[in-house]
């Protein structure tokens, strides 16, 4: 059976490089590669692929690189996909969707037609691996493997995916209400900043919706792994599961975990039903008694400390009549946090003009997607705190 695999760490836009620091630190360091398409690739065995699923925060699949090849025609992409090593992934009876096929910039286009030559394929290679007679299908009930072609300038990548839901999906968030920012996305951004290098420091999402900011810091710094509260699509496959243990590698997470940390973690927000849902996922996450929250406009923010360090996503103007609305919470925004010169500060929101309404201008500026919306992570460094 193949013991070394080549792996794919996928990730939205913007954060493949955070993803990749990730990696490093996760101890990849000698395979993590990013290549000219911005993919983050690694390598490892059955237990690493388990591990990059248990602790990756900001990658959305951790997926297994089974073949890459060139093809122009049908022919050689039917030839090529028939040549992989399909008998050590799928067992006889395993189910095998082809589930996605994208295509950009090459000559096989049609994308329903790269799917279906690619199952044909594969079909034929285990009709004959396993002996199954060529006239009738294979029986697909057992564990499923989730397939993925993806063809760019004519160079074809075939995928098999190891996570099941996106990594996003820790498990702790069971309510969003309004408009949620993806947990890995979240995490990304705390990542950014410069709170991780000593998060003893406050933490306040004075915007703080569901809750997502605070819990993903609170796990950021006690070193929680995001993935010990839900499955992953490997657990059902036999053979990789007989390769690695996953209760002893999620013992070792727990046991790594710091558990006790004064942190100073706050999320507020103007809605009362937020806060109750913020302090409900909270709960979800093991994590009420290190969050504080309450309910608070964002106006209405004082503190004394110093190094403290802001997270915010605001609402923007969706529509044209909330534009006014959005811009006079930007100015007060500015003004409430103005006082707070020690203090980072750093916001996300869709709103290409927020300096202008928030009245200063950011220290760095960061494009980064919140989902399919293009965003901005408007930088603001506080002033270094003489000691
Ligand atoms: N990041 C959050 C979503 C934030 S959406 C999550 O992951 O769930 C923006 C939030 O800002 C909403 O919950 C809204 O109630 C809140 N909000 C709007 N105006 C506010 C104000 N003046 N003060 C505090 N919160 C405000």
């Amino acid at each position: 059976m193949k013991t070394k695999f080549k792996l794919q760490a996928t990730a939205s836009a913007g954060l493949e490089s955070i993803v990749a620091r990730e990696l490093r630190n996760l101890g990849y360091q000698e395979t993590v590669k990013i290549d000219d398409r911005s993919r983050v690739f690694f390598e490892g065995e059955a237990s690493d692929i388990a591990l990059a699923n248990i602790w990756l925060r900001t990658a959305d699949r951790v997926k297994i690189v089974v073949g890459e090849f060139t093809a122009k025609t049908f022919d050689e992409l039917f030839n090529e996909v028939f040549a992989l090593d399909w008998p050590e992934f799928l067992p006889l009876g395993s189910t095998f969707p082809v589930a996605k096929a994208k295509s950009v910039k090459s000559q096989l286009h049609n994308e329903p037609t790269i799917q279906s030559i690619t199952k044909k394929a594969i079909v034929k290679r285990l009709q004959q691996y396993y002996h199954r007679p060529e006239n009738l299908p294979l029986m697909e009930k057992g564990p499923e493997y989730s397939i993925e072609v993806l063809v760019h300038k004519d160079q074809v990548t075939v995928l098999l995916d190891t996570s099941g839901e996106s990594l996003f999906k820790r498990g702790y968030r069971t309510e969003h209400g309004g408009a949620p920012i993806k947990e890995n996305l979240a995490a990304a951004i705390i990542l950014l900043t410069n709170w991780p290098a000593n998060p003893l420091r406050p933490f306040v999402d004075p915007t703080c919706g569901s809750g997502t900011f605070c819990i993903e810091a609170a796990m950021i710094a006690m070193n929680i792994a995001p993935g010990l509260n839900r499955s992953f699509a490997f657990e059902k496959w036999p053979w990789f599961m007989t390769s690695v243990n996953l209760s002893e590698l999620k013992d070792r997470a727990r046991a790594s975990e710091k558990r006790d940390l004064p942190l100073q973690i706050q999320g507020s927000d103007i809605d009362g039903k937020m806060v109750e849902i913020a302090r409900h996922n909270t709960v979800a996450a093991g994590l009420e008694n290190v969050v504080q929250y309450k309910q608070m406009r964002l106006q209405d923010f004082r503190s004394d400390a110093l190094d403290g360090v802001i997270v915010s996503n605001p609402p923007y103007g969706e529509r044209l009549d909330d534009e006014a609305k959005v811009r006079q919470l930007y100015r007060e925004m500015g003004e409430t946090f103005r006082p707070l010169k020690t203090w980072s500060k750093y916001i996300i929101t869709a709103d290409e003009n927020f300096e202008l309404a928030y009245e200063n201008k950011a220290t760095k500026k960061r494009k980064l997607y919140n989902g399919a919306l293009k965003s901005y992570l408007y930088q603001y460094f506080g002033e270094r705190v003489k000691n």
